[in-house]
């Protein structure tokens, strides 16, 4: 048995809110009732999406609820060479191709699933994506809160982009190499990436990377059914009343927290959720109507 490395990298690209927390509460228990690590990794590989201040806000916020990791934080701006590396193995190995298509050219195909078109453009050139060649065959993996999921990827997304145009490594490729650097076993993270799985275990089998077990955290919506994101402006995680959402988010992770835990630290609803912690008990949505 290996040991337990578990990991929290959220996106810089705002600050943590009530679906985040969900996302690093549940991550950091499943980690502690192991008594494995958990490690911090920045996700910004995307440098046009960062958003100035959410790394800070993201650090604060982690420490506010107690959820502290293990080991220095990984930014994945920093990390480029690494990438780079896995890209040439990739090349060498002729799993990629350079697609020139134009954001028009792959709207003129009127297909979400990219076409192959530039299949046979085998070598690097200028202001060119690479993308990964991707066969007819089925990705099954068991995810520990949504069961088993099979995707076949060329009929969801086709080839995929690892390598950008704009020259900035895909976040698949940066997800699958620092996973895979850093030792990490458990994959524990919000839904959203749930159907990036697939592409994720395609990626670590062509680079000879073992798959670690998945479990994704159901998405916190709204009455009226809508996922809670930045993008539908979920408020910041605040930082009075902590103790108090953390609870509530015991009880929207099926955890059933005592009520007297209420009026505790941080520190004690956090160590009560690790003794008592039950990953089969997540449930598959959350609606923040009951929140
Ligand atoms: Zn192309």
């Amino acid at each position: 048995m290996s040991p337990y490395i578990g990991r929290f990298a959220p996106s810089p690209t705002g600050p943590l809110h009530i679906g985040s927390l969900l996302s690093a509460v549940a991550s950091w228990c499943d980690a502690r009732a192991a008594h494995g690590k958990w490690l911090l990794r920045i996700e910004d590989v995307d440098t046009t999406r960062i958003q100035a201040g959410a790394v800070d806000h993201i650090l604060q916020s982690l420490e506010h609820y107690g959820l502290w990791w293990d080991d220095e934080v990984v930014y994945q701006s920093q990390r480029t060479e690494l990438y780079q590396d896995a890209l040439n193995d990739l090349q060498q190995q002729q799993h990629i191709f350079w697609c020139t298509c134009s954001r028009a050219d792959l709207a003129r195909t009127g297909s979400a699933i990219y076409t192959g078109t530039c299949r046979k453009q085998l070598s690097p050139r200028p202001l060119a994506a690479a993308r990964m060649r991707v066969y007819q065959q089925a990705i099954s993996f068991k995810d520990h809160v949504f069961g088993t999921q099979t995707e076949q990827l060329d009929q969801t997304t086709g080839d995929f982009v690892i390598f950008r145009r704009d020259g900035l490594f895909a976040y698949q490729l940066a997800v699958v190499v620092d996973d895979y650097l850093q030792g990490v076993t458990h994959v524990v993270r919000g839904a959203d990436l749930l159907d990036n799985t697939a592409r994720q275990i395609y990626l670590q089998r062509r680079l000879g990377f073992p798959t670690p077990q998945y479990m994704h955290i159901p998405l916190v919506v709204n009455a009226n059914g809508e996922k809670l994101s930045k993008q539908t402006g979920a408020n910041a995680l605040p930082f009075n009343s902590s103790t108090r959402l953390l609870w509530q988010t015991l009880v929207h992770l099926g955890q059933c927290p005592p009520n007297e835990l209420q009026s505790e630290t941080v520190t004690t609803v956090l160590s009560w959720a690790v003794q008592h912690w039950q990953p089969a008990a997540i449930p598959q949505q959350i609606k923040l109507a009951t929140l």
